[in-house]
């Protein structure tokens, strides 16, 4: 290994929770990854420690104007007691694409990788490995330098905090409803679509409040130009499957390039799929809905993996797709997928790195 980090372990361990009632991201492991960054000496003195508040100046520049950037991916404990991570040189490589779009200076992909892989493994013993259940890991940076003014710090802190999660559906893999959102958008061309920052999340708040009142899950974003083309569904891509072609929005800037996009593509393109990535209008969704060419419409993401989509509301009108229930499509990635996460579908893709 490259990196070697200091292990401060915890006094005090808190007793695991109940593999039945965990819920998503509520309950923390034992440690968190910390590291340091200061212009000049670059990152350094990364560390494991218990898991605590932080100490922060009222000052810091996260605190008034948002520099600062998050990750999300997972670990799954396999049958024979091996832990996965999926993919995570995608997040490493990520990371540094939104840390440029923020002035974060970049982390070097090992680093990254093998700070997870430390932490993961001190706090092994809180992967549950009930089915359904994984360890969601989150790494996050922000600018922690004191001062007021708008320009980028001096100071940063690259944190990793690991929560235990239960499956992402109560109810089992179910169909969920989506709010068509035309008055908000999510991302403009030029702007911060393609990164992971808070900011992007607290201005989707309004339209996600919108949503749940319309009894829906979710929303689905259009375009923040035309209000026509649609972009993605929470904080999640979007496929939809009209006739033979399967398409989701291209990687223009004002798309999130998830991992499980990417993963869904490179499946859908081995079992002989083409995936269209081209802008498609929430016109024709609609359209393909009334002449019954619209065969499924499905989420992507770390939290959920697949997530199907049984009812589109738009300009007050419930548009129902496959009358609600799971599409094979959805059902047979999510099982691939989550397969080849837990282990359980051998990796022909070298997609997951042990831990
Ligand atoms: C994180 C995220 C996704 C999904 O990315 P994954 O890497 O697949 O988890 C999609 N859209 C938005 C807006 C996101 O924040």
């Amino acid at each position: 290994m490259k990196y070697q980090f200091a292990v401060q372990k915890t006094a005090t361990p808190k007793p695991k929770p109940d593999p039945d009632t965990l819920k998503f991201g509520k309950t923390f492991t034992d440690h968190m990854f910390i590291m340091d960054y200061e212009t000049g000496k670059g990152w350094h003195d990364g560390r494991i420690v218990p898991y605590g508040p932080l100490m922060l100046d009222p000052a810091a520049a996260v605190l008034h104007y948002g520099q600062e950037m998050f990750e999300g991916l997972k670990a799954y404990k396999t049958p024979d007691g091996r832990v996965l991570l999926f993919r995570p040189y995608m997040n490493a490589a990520r990371t540094n694409r939104t840390n440029e779009r923020m002035c974060i200076p970049a982390i070097d992909e090992e680093l990254f990788v093998e700070a997870i892989r430390a932490v993961v493994n001190v706090d092994r013993d809180w992967i549950p490995d009930k089915p359904g259940t994984s360890l969601y890991i989150r790494p996050f940076i922000f600018a922690d330098e004191a001062f007021l003014g708008v320009h980028a710090a001096n100071h940063y802190k690259f944190v990793i905090i690991l929560s235990p999660v239960g499956p992402y559906y109560e109810k089992g893999f179910s169909a969920t409803s989506i709010y068509v959102e035309e008055e908000y958008v999510r991302a403009a061309p030029g702007g911060t679509g393609y990164a992971k920052v808070g900011g992007n999340y607290a201005g989707s708040l309004k339209a996600q409040t919108k949503a749940n009142a319309m009894g829906c899950e979710q929303v689905l974003w259009l375009d923040a130009i035309e209000r026509s083309y649609v972009e993605e569904i929470g904080t999640s891509n979007a496929f939809f499957v009209i006739g033979d072609e399967i398409i989701t929005a291209p990687l223009t800037g004002t798309i999130l390039p998830g991992v499980t996009r990417d993963s869904v593509i490179a499946l859908l393109e081995k079992w002989g799929m083409q995936v269209s990535q081209r802008r498609l209008r929430i016109e024709d969704v609609i359209k393909a809905a009334g002449d019954g060419t619209l065969r499924e419409i499905f989420a992507t993401g770390t939290a959920a993996v697949i997530s199907p989509v049984g009812k589109l509301v738009y300009k007050n009108s419930d548009i129902t797709i496959r009358e609600g229930k799971v599409g094979p499509l959805a059902t047979r990635l999510y099982e691939t997928l989550y397969g080849i996460q837990t282990g359980k579908i051998a990796d022909d893709m070298g997609w997951t790195v042990a831990v």
